[in-house]
C-alpha cells in the first residue's frame, strides 16, 4: 500500500478542540511529524495516544524530509501536525506537502481549529476581504510601508503577533492608521481568553496594564476609502507639512504628513514641491 501524508489541525489552546476523524488517524499513525514536540507530546498523552513522534520544525525540515520519505515509501501513514491550529499557516508545512506531492503520495487534509479562523469568527468586524500577513516584518519601517500598503488596499488585514512585538506593532499601526478598527485577540481558547476592540492607540494603552504574555492576533477592518487615494485640497496638505516642519525637516515632513493623512508620498511631494527645504533640520 503506498504511503499517505495527513495534515492534521490540532487544538490552539483547549485539548477539546479536535476532531474524531483527527484523533482516529493520529492513533493509527506510523510516524507523527511534530513542529514541536513537547506540545504534541501533551495531546497525544491526554487521549492515550501512543505513536512514533519526530520533530519537523523551521530548523531541521531539510534534514528530516528524507526521513519522512522514507517513511512514506515504506507504505507508513504519515501525520503532520504544526505547534497548534492547522499545518501550513504561517509554519513550515508546505515544504512537506509540496514533496509529497511531488513524489505522488496522497496529501489528505485532516480540517480543524486554526487561530487565523478562530480570531476572525469572534472578531466582529465585517471582513468579507482580507490579507492574511502571518507575522509583520521586524524592522519598523518595513512594517509602516506594508501596513500603509495594506490600508490603501481597502481590504481588512488579518496578522499573528508575539507578545515581545506587539506594542512595536501597535505603534506602527497607530503611526500609518491611527483610526484603524482593530481586534486583539489573545489566548483563544485558554483560560485568559480576552478580545479587546478599539483604535490602535486604545489598545496599545490597555495593554500597559497587563502583563506581556501570550498568543495574539489582530484583526483590523479595512479602510472603506483606503482603496482610494483621499482628497485633500494642496492647500490642507501643504498646511500639514509646514506645521511638521516646524519640528522636523522637509523630507521628514513628507514622510510624516503622507502616514497621517493616509496619501502617498508622491501627492505630498507635488503638493509643496515648492517650499524651501527649510524646517529644523534644514
Ligand atoms: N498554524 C497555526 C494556525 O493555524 O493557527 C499558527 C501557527 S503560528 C506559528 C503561531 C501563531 O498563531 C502565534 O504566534 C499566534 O499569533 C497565533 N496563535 C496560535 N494559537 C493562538 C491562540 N490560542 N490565541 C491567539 N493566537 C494564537
Amino acid at each position: 500500500m503506498a504511503g499517505e501524508l495527513y495534515v492534521c489541525a490540532t487544538p490552539i489552546g483547549n485539548l477539546e478542540d479536535i476532531t474524531l476523524r483527527a484523533l482516529r488517524i493520529l492513533g493509527e499513525a506510523h510516524l507523527i511529524a511534530a513542529e514541536d514536540t513537547q506540545r504534541t507530546r501533551v495531546l497525544l498523552a491526554h487521549y492515550d495516544i501512543a505513536a512514533p513522534l519526530i520533530s519537523y520544525n523551521e530548523h531541521n525540515r531539510k534534514q528530516r524530509l528524507p526521513v519522512i520519505m522514507e517513511k512514506l515509501k515504506e507504505g507508513g501513514k504519515v501525520v503532520l501536525v504544526s505547534d497548534a491550529g492547522t499545518p501550513g499557516i504561517a509554519d513550515p508545512g508546505p515544504m512537506l506537502v509540496a514533496e509529497a506531492r511531488k513524489r505522488g503520495f496522497p496529501v489528505i487534509p485532516l480540517p480543524g481549529p486554526s487561530a487565523l479562523s478562530t480570531a476572525l469568527s469572534i472578531c466582529g468586524l465585517g471582513m468579507t476581504q482580507f490579507t492574511f500577513t502571518g507575522f509583520l516584518p521586524r524592522r519598523a519601517g518595513e512594517r509602516e510601508r506594508l501596513l500603509m500598503e495594506l490600508r490603501q488596499s481597502g481590504r481588512g488585514v488579518v496578522c499573528y503577533e508575539s507578545p515581545h512585538r506587539i506594542e512595536a506593532a501597535l505603534a506602527s499601526l497607530a503611526k500609518v492608521w491611527p483610526d484603524a478598527k482593530v481586534a486583539f485577540l489573545r489566548e483563544l481558547t485558554k483560560i485568559y481568553e480576552e478580545v479587546l476592540v478599539g483604535s490602535p492607540g486604545q489598545i496599545a494603552a490597555e495593554l500597559k496594564a497587563r502583563p506581556r504574555r501570550g498568543e495574539m492576533v489582530l484583526v483590523i477592518e479595512g479602510d472603506r476609502d483606503g482603496g482610494q487615494e483621499r482628497t485633500f485640497s494642496q492647500e490642507q496638505i501643504r498646511e500639514k507639512v509646514v506645521v511638521l516642519m516646524e519640528v522636523m525637516d522637509k523630507k521628514q515632513a513628507i514622510k510624516e504628513a503622507a502616514a497621517e493623512l493616509g496619501i502617498p508620498k508622491r501627492i505630498v511631494y507635488r503638493a509643496v514641491i515648492d517650499l524651501p527645504g527649510r524646517g529644523k533640520m534644514g
